[in-house]
């Protein structure tokens, strides 16, 4: 189903990136860290979107080499001058404390107090991120400009905050597929007022679940909202038994920005979705750039653990820590786009489309060339730009329909979009010169699954069940035809 088509049925006139964008906004000042309210009140915004199962882990559970820390929650904190002037305050931006710090209430001297204070001089107007998640200690961030600025004598500190036995908390969604076989979409959930790192990602992934809600897949989609690093490995450590189901994976971070976009292989370099992603940003623009594996970074790094080596990759637009608002102050609203939010969405839906749509047909006439012009099939029309590719599309298609080559193998092969290449696919099966496309993709899924999945669509529209009814006959005569990539290849 092409994505156009798709916003404009659910979303109707209503720019899609502007809704993202909302999301990512209404989450942005929560103070998240990677236990506590935060997560919790984080995953309750997306829970008003999708019917997200929201998963506790008692502190001190093993999950391999790492136990589940304990639960952080912060109420207030601020550093007073003498005169009692509050010269940091956690409640005007949540950046400003080191996040995970332990309490305290203390008066110290300014060479004290600067000890426990993390600025950036090189960028002194702003404040930076920090962390402190496995050692004890109290801290807070500030801007360079106003730490110089702060006269000798007595400050007052204070961090209401308490670090105690409870749990850690992560979302889940499970959008179901035709098959068991799984699709993973994950987006860290650990970082506080940061909004392209990563309440983009949390935003986009949760739409793009919207989209999905309703829709007959090949694969199920299972979206993960976890915090960075242990919830990663607490998630793989309660799931081990799933992770064979795992075909393909992205981790979704800093997609609001105007940059890249950027890959990042999986550990494996030669899964499916690298070659997917590649060839998505080949005909993404000057700027896109794919990278090799590197065991530094998001949650990849355990995904991609060689004692799982899943098939999942890094989609972003700037890399990250290569933009100046990196990890500070500087990645706020501001930042990120909702055209930005909207482009990498597109992205992330080719990627699904082609997983999805991908196939090996055969060709009904392969002892020489059909003739093309007798059908109507090729564009002689002057003037039309399109024209050129679309006619090499037809003729690629045509000479590697042979039940070998897949349709990402023929995009690759004539170095054209892959949706160039299902569309003349497509236009040959309307003149059976080509068989084992089966159905469009993502087409609505069947009434009697509807009522399940009515929640999980957050109030799908009339105009939808429409279209849904329509849709079931559609889905049932493609899906007995359809050689799914997955099947034929393995
Ligand atoms: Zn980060």
């Amino acid at each position: 189903m092409k994505l156009d088509s798709l916003l404009k049925e659910r979303f109707g006139d209503t720019d899609v990136g502007s809704e993202i964008y909302a999301l990512a906004a209404s989450i942005y000042p929560i103070c998240r860290s990677i236990t506590g309210d935060g997560v919790r009140k984080t995953l309750n915004h997306l829970r008003e979107h999708i019917d997200l199962n929201v998963n506790e882990v008692r502190t001190g559970t093993r999950v391999f080499d790492w136990r589940v820390p304990r639960e952080w929650n912060i109420r207030d904190a601020f550093i007073k001058n003498a005169a009692g002037e509050k010269v940091v305050d956690f409640n005007v931006c949540n950046l400003h404390v080191l996040n995970y710090s332990s309490p305290i209430h203390a008066k110290l001297s300014l060479a004290e107090l600067k000890e426990h204070i993390f600025t950036l001089p090189e960028q002194p107007d702003l404040i930076p991120y920090r962390t402190s998640y496995y050692a004890d200690r109290w801290g807070f961030c500030m801007a360079h400009d106003r730490l110089v600025e702060l006269p000798e004598g007595l400050y007052e500190v204070f961090i209401d905050a308490d670090l105690t036995d409870g749990y850690l908390s992560y979302g889940e969604y499970l959008h179901r597929g035709e098959t068991r076989e799984e699709f993973l979409l994950s987006a860290h959930v650990c970082h506080p007022a940061l909004a392209n790192d990563n309440c983009s990602g949390l935003a986009l992934l949760t739409y793009l679940a919207k989209l999905l809600a309703g829709r007959k897949t090949h694969y199920s989609y299972r979206f993960l909202f976890a915090p960075g690093t242990i919830g990663a490995i607490t998630w793989l450590a309660r799931n081990e038994h799933l992770v064979g189901r795992i075909k393909h994976g992205l981790i979704i971070s800093c997609v609001g920005d105007g940059g890249g976009p950027n890959y990042k292989r999986s550990r494996r370099g030669d899964a499916v979705i690298d070659r997917v992603m590649t060839h998505i940003l080949q005909h993404a623009g000057p700027n896109s750039a794919v990278c090799d594996f590197v065991p530094y970074g998001y949650d990849e790094r355990q995904y991609c653990s060689p004692g799982f080596n899943l098939p999942v990759g890094l989609f972003q637009r700037s890399r990250f820590g290569t933009f100046p608002e990196y990890h500070t102050s500087g990645d706020n609203l501001d930042f990120i786009k909702p055209e930005h939010l909207a482009e990498s969405l597109r992205v992330v839906w080719a990627a699904l489309n082609i997983v999805e749509g991908d196939c090996r047909p055969r060709g009904t006439k392969p002892k020489c060339e059909p003739q093309l012009g007798r059908r109507g099939l090729y564009s002689s029309l002057g003037g039309d730009k399109e024209a050129p590719a679309n006619n090499m599309a037809l003729l690629w298609v045509l000479n590697l329909a042979d039940g070998v080559h897949s349709l990402l193998d023929m995009a690759e092969r004539a170095n054209l979009p892959f949706q160039v290449i299902a569309d003349a696919a497509r236009r040959l099966q309307e003149k059976e010169l080509l068989e084992g496309l089966g159905m469009e993709p993502m087409q609505p899924i069947a009434s009697h699954r509807r009522n399940q999945l009515a929640k999980a669509g957050h109030a799908l529209s009339r105009a939808e069940t429409a279209v849904g009814a329509k849709g079931q006959s559609i889905a049932k005569a493609g899906s007995s035809k359809r050689t799914p990539l997955a099947a034929a290849g393995s």
